[in-house]
């Protein structure tokens, strides 16, 4: 199969080079490789095939990759599509610091490069970069706890001491930090002011991010921290949790020594990505919420981008201030997340479209 396949990518590019019609019609306008991180972040195939179909729309052969969570296996991937001739490459990068030499030979053959979702570090080969307003990510997930716990957006929120625990996501995923910076930039002043109390006194990136964002991890750490803080009887009121994978992790742990049963409530627990799995613990009243992103919006914007880039156009709109890369500032699109809990799910992601009403039965 993969013979087959690196045989037909000869192919196509000797097609362009020759301008034969053998594989490739006469408005084929090139290769575009798009690099997916995984596939157990149930956004990720959503996004690859709405990816795919809005490139394959405009006339571009697409070249579709996930890395299966494997770093090694991304570079590859990326090489792969730079020596197959793809005009531009699209990248949701699990660990953007090993990308930097496949980058350089992208740049030195003429690749424009599109960071997707996840901003790409320390490097000037990297062109544009489509995502969410992902400081305002953090920024939703910790209002909502603060709604859930009886207060305001915007801090507002008195009484307690309530207890709350804070996970991160992976800490090589830049999109990691300004989640985790954006929820801190409400809760930090409630924990100062004694409003709020991280029992474990776990707090930082360092110390509460969870390696690729993987569920199992989280419930590890949340069982440790529950036998270390909690054994006393202590009740923990909330819990800040960057995604949903993660979310469904610390509800396990949480489960496993009777939250939700028995009188003792649920924490408000936060999310992202309105998985169906989530809207459905949301809907049990298991999960309080999760930040909505309409993933298909993000591909379609992409997309244009890609094509106005790669038509000599100029491209409108763009951000050229928030995200600097370490190297420089690097021109984006900022869409807007949405906070969604049990009163407005049916609002946001089922009369969108996002989610089927059928799949959240
Ligand atoms: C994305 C999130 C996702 C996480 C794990 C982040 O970079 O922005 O939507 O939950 O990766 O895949």
């Amino acid at each position: 199969m993969n013979i087959l396949k690196s045989l037909a990518a000869v192919a196509v590019t000797s097609g362009l080079i020759l301008g034969s019609a053998s594989l490739v019609s006469a408005q084929d306008k090139g290769i575009i490789g798009i690099a997916m991180p995984e596939q157990t972040t149930l956004r990720w195939n959503s996004d690859g095939a709405e990816l795919k179909a809005a490139l394959e729309a405009k006339g571009y052969t697409v070249d579709l990759q996930y890395a299966g969570d494997d770093i090694p296996n991304q570079l590859a991937q990326i090489e792969n599509m730079v020596t197959k001739g793809s005009k531009a490459l699209v990248i949701a990068a699990l660990d953007g610091t090993t990308l930097s030499a496949a980058l350089q030979q992208a740049a030195d053959a003429g690749i424009k490069v599109f960071a997707y979702d996840r901003l790409i570090r320390d490097t000037a080969n990297v062109d544009y970069y489509t995502t969410f307003d992902n400081f305002q990510v953090g920024v939703l997930q910790a209002n909502s706890i603060i709604k859930g716990l009886g207060g305001q957006d915007g801090g507002g929120l008195t009484g307690g001491p309530f207890n709350i625990e804070l996970f991160g996501g992976s800490p090589d995923d830049n999109n990691a930090f300004f989640f985790y910076d954006g929820a801190m930039s409400v809760l930090q002043p409630l924990i100062d002011s004694g409003v709020l109390v991280v029992k474990s006194g776990q707090m930082g990136m360092d110390k509460v991010g969870t390696l690729k964002w993987d569920g199992a991890t989280a419930q590890a750490r949340m069982d440790n921290l529950l036998s270390a803080n909690y054994s006393d009887g202590a009740v923990v009121n909330a819990v800040l949790s960057p995604n949903d994978g993660v979310a469904r992790g610390i509800l396990s742990s949480l489960r496993g020594v009777g939250y939700g049963s028995g009188g003792l409530a649920w924490p408000i627990i936060s999310g992202q990505d309105a998985e169906i799995p989530s809207i459905k613990a949301i809907i049990a009243g298991e999960q309080y919420s999760t930040v909505y992103k309409d993933t298909r919006e993000l591909a379609r914007v992409t997309a244009d981008l890609v094509d106005t880039v790669l038509g000599g156009g100029t491209p409108a709109d763009l951000d050229t201030t928030t995200y600097d890369n370490g190297v420089k500032v690097v021109p984006s699109v900022l869409l807007t997340p949405y906070e969604v809990d049990a009163t407005n799910y049916k609002e946001l992601v089922v009369d969108s479209g996002y989610i089927k009403e059928a799949d959240l039965q």
